[in-house]
């Protein structure tokens, strides 16, 4: 085993702790070889010629960002049931310091859920860009209350049939599934999909907070975008809003563009909950960051405004995000949230809670996936695997030192 790059000059923000002047190296198997300070570097001999030593001058050196609840970006989208777009949307999210997401289904007719899950398991394994972890279920088991932008028509009750077939449809990859804890039955497709492995969210949910205790119990123990469609806060009915303030242990995805959740709402959540518990999520949609052609977002044309796509038809028709994680973490870095606790939700929480084994931190052995944030909040540089995919190639970058 040989070294084949050093970071050199870098914040490491490693998902575990935040070191100034540290450099990193990454072995020749794509893994981290070791996280060490600017002196130790100093006084360390490479020997292999090959090593390449990159000055990252003082940006952060992070985890590689991971999205487990996205729909879409770069015009790419879950809902073209294509692999050619899941793997587009793989290389637009490099673009963006993703080095592994969960392509998230809508919830629609069975068949179109089926062939947007097959689509995605058809495209694992022949990623450019961002790793495919597996496959996101947002219902079709959900509340007709708290439906979203989620089509009507594919609101199924609580069945097991067609669990199975979603089941068989994703060959054992189904990573996530969101569900309302109060619908007939749960209970038995619950333990029926935490068999399987399946992370169940409570989400798109009208419970009380008495459904949210007995989805605890029976092991729906993540929430789907905290506040966005879901029962709210109320004085004698907490409701699964006040579940997720209230319950330490219930882990929360949150959007933190700034307009599905005022950013003081964030800070208290923060404030209840640890901050292990809590997952950045952008849900962006097809359009997100696209450079050209007609905008749609799961067949609707539509439009950016005031940094959210609306319908074009019907601008007061809300249709969902155009985050990408990194504004997101600029966002709430903004917001007065340290950046340390910022990357634990957009890498580390993530990869323990859906067992993406060796990611989320920076720790020798662990898999080289590294996002490299400029102090100005562009990406600087992206690795996957060891192998560098986004910037810092240029001789401005490369052995400068020795
Ligand atoms: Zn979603």
């Amino acid at each position: 085993m040989s070294i084949k790059y050093v970071l050199i000059n870098g914040t490491i923000i490693s998902g575990v702790a935040s070191i100034n002047d540290c450099a990193i190296s990454i072995d020749d198997e794509g893994n981290i070889d070791d996280v060490i300070r600017m002196r130790r570097f100093d006084s360390t001999q490479y020997n292999d010629s090959t090593t390449k030593i990159i000055d990252v001058k003082g940006a952060y050196i992070t985890p590689g960002l991971i999205d487990t609840h996205l729909h879409g970006i770069g015009g790419y989208g879950t809902e073209d049931c294509s692999p050619d777009s899941i793997l587009g949307m793989s290389e637009a999210l490099a673009d963006f310091g993703v080095t592994s997401f969960l392509p998230t289904v809508y919830t629609d007719t069975l068949d179109k859920m089926i062939a947007s899950t097959k689509a995605i398991v058809a495209a694992m394994g022949k990623e450019k860009g961002a790793i495919i972890e597996g496959v996101n279920l947002e219902g079709p088991f959900i509340s007709p209350e708290r439906i979203g932008a989620q089509a009507p028509e594919g609101l199924q009750a609580v069945n097991l049939d067609v669990f199975n077939k979603l089941y068989e449809a994703g060959e054992g990859k189904i990573v996530a599934m969101t569900i309302a804890p109060e619908l007939k039955h749960m209970r038995t497709l619950a333990l029926e999909a935490q068999k399987r492995g399946i992370v169940l969210l409570a989400g798109h949910t009208n419970a009380t907070y008495e459904n949210i205790m007995d989805g605890m119990q029976c092991g729906i123990l993540h929430t789907t975008h905290f506040f966005n469609a879901m029962s709210r806060l109320h004085h004698r009915n907490p409701g699964c809003v006040g579940a997720i303030m209230i319950q330490q242990d219930m882990k929360a995805e949150i959007i933190c563009d700034g307009i599905h959740v005022h950013p003081e709402l964030i800070k208290l959540l923060l404030r209840e909950k640890p901050v292990s518990n809590i997952v950045m999520v952008t849900d962006s949609l097809k359009p997100t960051m696209q450079k050209k052609g007609e905008l749609t977002a799961n067949g609707v044309p539509a439009l950016l405004k005031d940094g959210a796509f609306v319908s074009r038809d019907n601008p007061d028709l809300f249709l969902g995000s155009s985050l990408t994680l990194l504004k997101g973490i600029e966002n709430m870095v903004s917001w007065g949230i340290p950046i340390d606790q910022v990357i634990q939700m957009a890498s580390s929480n993530p990869a323990r809670i859906y067992n993406f084994t060796h990611k989320g931190a920076l720790i020798p052995g662990y898999k080289a996936n590294i996002t490299i944030i400029n102090k100005d909040f562009s990406l600087g540089g992206l690795f996957i695997n060891g192998e560098l995919k986004r910037g810092l190639l240029s001789k401005e970058f490369v052995n400068v030192v020795r």
